[in-house]
């Protein structure tokens, strides 16, 4: 007997996708999304960030989405969080998990947030305590773990220290981030394999971005090497044209046709996701990356 073999998806577009994108979504039209995205099935989805609005206006009204949604049982609800303060504002809302960050590139950590690795991780440590006390899971990025635009490629040092941290302060699950585009598919699944050696006391997930048009290619081969963790954004949303690098996430409506084409379930309701990405077109006024939207499933 066969087990049946299956993969997670982490919707991440509400917040990776939207928080690039020109102008304001409005509220109203993030919440339909996010309740649309829970009907489809899936199980995680990254809300919004409590970065500083300054930083991130795209996503000011993060406590009026969260409060907003209709929170559908099983579904875990995830927002971004920088400092104790967005820590704070976060945990005045209903969010079911935090989402912490650093970059594993000491230079790229220092634009991003003005702060070092070190200094990052400590303060990341002071959000986890809390978080943890008001009973939230909590999430932790680890950015441009693949390459970094100004270090290039990153020691496993520089992750494995990270990992530590994350694990030392009860992090529930660290997703490793592409966070320009420059992994490529065998680099991938030589650090899944490498992570799978590690016995790490945490969960792991990639999160792709498709800056170059390896990221259903990087999310192949990391499944093949043992990734059972995926983060995907509906439609390929996200890219700013003017940061350099930066591209949307691996669309989910391609990775559900991935998996589900190679016989690996997803438990996702494609007609679903496309209504949320065709909601997205229609807000944002644009062509979507997905390749699949346009064409839709195969006919067998
Ligand atoms: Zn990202």
């Amino acid at each position: 007997m066969t087990v049946a073999e299956k993969v997670t998806l982490v919707e991440v577009g509400p917040r990776d996708g939207l928080q690039y994108e020109q102008g304001f979504f409005p509220t109203p039209r993030k919440i339909e999304l996010v309740d649309l995205l829970s009907q489809s099935g899936l199980k995680r989805i990254e809300v919004t960030s409590f970065v500083h609005p300054k930083a991130v206006p795209q996503l000011a009204d993060a406590g009026e989405v969260l409060r907003g949604i209709s929170k559908k049982p099983g579904v875990t609800y995830s927002a971004l969080v920088p400092n104790l303060a967005g820590c704070r504002a976060a945990l005045e809302t209903p969010v079911d998990e935090l989402a912490l960050f650093v970059s594993a590139s000491e230079t790229h950590n220092r634009k991003n947030v003005n702060r070092s690795v070190a200094e990052s991780l400590a303060g990341l440590a002071q959000v986890a305590r809390q978080a943890k006390a008001a009973g939230r899971r909590l999430r932790g990025y680890i950015i441009t773990a693949f390459g970094c635009p100004y270090e290039g490629r990153i020691a496993k040092d520089k992750l494995r220290a990270i990992l530590e941290a994350y694990a030392a302060m009860g992090v529930d699950e660290a997703a490793l981030g592409d966070t320009t585009g420059m992994a490529n598919p065998r680099q991938a699944a030589q650090l899944a394999a490498w992570l799978s050696q590690g016995g790490w006391p945490l969960d792991l997930a990639f999160h792709f971005h498709d800056s170059r048009g390896l990221g259903l290619a990087n999310v192949l081969a990391s499944y093949e090497a043992g990734i059972r963790i995926f983060d995907c954004s509906v439609g390929g949303v996200g890219g700013c044209p003017t940061a350099i690098g930066a591209s949307g996430n691996v669309d989910t409506l391609d990775m559900v046709n991935l998996f589900e084409e190679m016989g690996v379930s997803t438990g996702l309701e494609f007609e679903i996701l496309r209504r949320a990405a065709a909601l997205v077109a229609e807000v944002l006024q644009t062509r979507l990356p997905s390749r699949t939207f346009g064409q839709g499933r195969p006919r067998w």
